[in-house]
């Protein structure tokens, strides 16, 4: 693999990468194109990326989605995301960034960290619903960094810019977004579905509200410690979140129902059936 591989129109190399696959890159301060890169981007934000971003600024999530994202529905999964918003100047430049550089680096996107790779899981066109994880590599005219003799594999430069501690916490989101097997995601999710979604990934502070003040440990079995761990903890919660919406999009046996709920949702079930049957004869 070269440098001078055939590029399309927005860059993107027409080739897979995997964790083993190697490039030349090398970006620092000192580059003519330093920044180039962070302008008239569009950058789907993980559930993670929004819990670090908006505790770096100091603002709930309500007051950074309205700030500073707007809302996207992805064309082929029909998921709801947010994407960070640009700046309105002539450049459409990201808020964050400055001549020295990103005023919130430690806790930039994954994507920017990834960057010039790219996820499959962010690019609708080349998903497949096989559950493989892919790369792709994107190489923009103004960007100096693939000139530098530095050579990375794709693991070694995830390493190297922090994308594996976000890997752990966005792994069931992902997979959501790769519309995997795995989950049975075969049919399109009901508008309360998307609406459940939604929240999990993009609000932990109405997430929190949805456990601790509505009926929601009426009705799900949490063991106290976790609930304890929930409470304090804002990665524990999404996680949590996480783990819910695969139980209740898709029948994952990860946060059970209450037994006595199980049973009326049942008794339920069979009343309905049973009215139904009577209708039809
Ligand atoms: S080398 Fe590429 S990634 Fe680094 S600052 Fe320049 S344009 Fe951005
Ligand atoms: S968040 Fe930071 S690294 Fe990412 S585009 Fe904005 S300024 Fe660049």
């Amino acid at each position: 693999m070269n440098n001078t591989e055939e590029t399309n129109q927005d860059g993107i190399e027409p080739r897979k990468y995997t964790l083993d696959s190697r490039f030349k890159f090398a970006c620092d301060k000192g580059m003519k194109c330093y920044t180039h890169c962070c302008s008239d981007l569009n950058i789907i934000l993980t559930p993670f990326d929004i819990v670090q971003m908006k505790n770096r600024l100091g603002l709930t999530c309500d007051q950074f989605l309205a700030i500073y994202t707007k809302p996207e529905m992805l064309a082929r999964t029909k998921l709801p995301v947010v994407t960070l918003k640009m700046l309105d100047d002539d450049k459409k430049s990201c808020p964050f960034v400055t001549p020295e550089g990103c005023i919130i680096y430690e806790d930039r996107p994954v994507s920017c960290r990834y960057y010039p790779l790219g996820m499959a899981a962010f690019r609708e066109q080349e998903i497949e619903p096989t559950g493989e994880d892919f790369y792709f590599m994107v190489r923009e005219a103004h960007c100096l960094g693939f000139e530098a003799d530095k050579e990375w594999s794709v693991s070694e430069w995830r390493k190297d810019q922090g994308v594996n501690p976000h890997d752990d916490i966005n792994k069931h989101w992902m997979e959501f977004m790769l519309r995997k097997k795995s989950f049975g995601f075969q049919a399109e999710l009901s508008e309360e579905g998307r609406a459940m979604f939604f929240m999990v990934s993009s609000n932990t502070d109405k997430l929190r509200r949805f456990i601790f003040e509505s009926s929601f440990l009426e009705k799900y079995e949490v063991e106290e410690e976790l609930l304890e761990q929930i409470r304090t903890d804002e990665v524990a919660l999404l996680k949590f979140g996480l783990d819910w919406l695969q139980s209740a999009l898709f029948g994952a046996d990860k946060v059970k129902l209450k037994e006595h709920v199980q049973e009326e949702q049942k008794k339920r079930a069979e009343e309905e059936a049973k009215a139904a049957g009577k209708v039809r004869h």
